[in-house]
């Protein structure tokens, strides 16, 4: 059956806080998986550990931020502590700023470039030398279609980072196929977070309607493709990308959808 390798499973989630992490957290918790959520407020980290807490597995909380090695290294450790080792990295830390491109400064392309791409970096290789102990070392990267696929206004520096994270993943499964580790990314459509939910009915009926699934995707979703992807099942598959979008990258037009 399809998963039962992730049962007491130990896994990283930076991010897990809140919005897709959190969606990847509970799914990796439900399968068994010992879960440690990485983020940058202590609080809202272990009021998640605390609410996904009585699924199949473990969840529990630490601060870190992804674009300090030493810290991200005290968190891999953490986990080796509390689990007995590392299996999964998700790596799915994100910010989401908007600047338009005439006016955005060195500083706002740093941040976002930053806690990506750097942040990327320094989580795998915090949790490199425990991933390699492990007979199913797994790292799962959170992309986006924005950037590799799609643009949007105010987030050229978005979408230059997750554009760059597939590339980060396409030489990184080729340095770790030695030590069995894998390194695929997920990369999410528009998904239902509790940031995407402030913005109003109104919009998110029109982004739905935009969809050929006809809904916004469920931070689950996102969290079923990584848990595939950190399957024993899938350990012959690196440097790939699971899109997961309802199908909205494949419409050549608005019409396409009418036409249905
Ligand atoms: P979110 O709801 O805002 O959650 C972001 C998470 O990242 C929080 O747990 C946050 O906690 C943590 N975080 C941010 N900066 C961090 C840092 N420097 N160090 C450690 N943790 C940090 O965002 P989301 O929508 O779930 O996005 C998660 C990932 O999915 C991102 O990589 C994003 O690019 C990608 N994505 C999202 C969508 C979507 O529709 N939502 C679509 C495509 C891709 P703290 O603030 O406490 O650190």
């Amino acid at each position: 059956m399809l998963t039962t390798s992730l049962t007491g499973r130990s896994v990283l989630v930076t991010g897990g806080s809140k919005g897709i992490g959190k969606g990847i957290a509970r799914v990796f918790a439900r399968a068994g998986a010992k879960v440690l959520i990485v983020a940058r407020h202590l609080d809202v980290a272990e009021a998640t550990a605390r609410e996904l807490a009585g699924q199949n597995g473990t969840v529990s909380a630490t601060a870190a931020d992804v674009t300090d090695l030493a810290a991200m290294t005290a968190a891999a450790e953490l986990a080796v502590a509390r689990h007995g080792g590392l299996d999964v990295l998700c790596a799915n830390a994100g910010i989401f700023p908007t600047t338009k491109l005439e006016d955005m400064s060195p500083e706002n392309w740093d941040e976002v470039v930053g806690t990506h791409l750097k942040g990327t970096l320094i989580a795998v290789k915090a949790c490199l030398p425990a991933l390699k102990k492990s007979n199913q070392g797994r790292i799962v990267v959170t992309s986006s279609i924005t950037g590799p696929v799609t643009g949007f206004p105010g987030w050229t520096h978005y979408g230059a980072t997750k554009a760059g994270q597939l590339g980060f993943i396409r030489t990184a499964c080729i340095e770790l196929a030695k030590y069995g580790i894998t390194v695929n990314a997920v990369s999410p459509g528009n998904v239902l977070t509790e940031g995407l939910q402030g913005m109003g009915e109104d919009y998110l009926k029109t982004m739905a309607a935009s969809i050929p699934a006809k809904r916004l995707g469920e931070v689950e979703d996102i969290g079923y493709a990584a848990l595939f992807l950190a399957s024993k099942e899938a350990g012959y598959i690196t440097g790939q990308t699971i899109i997961v979008d309802g199908g909205q990258i494949v419409l050549e037009s608005l019409e396409a959808l009418a036409q249905a």
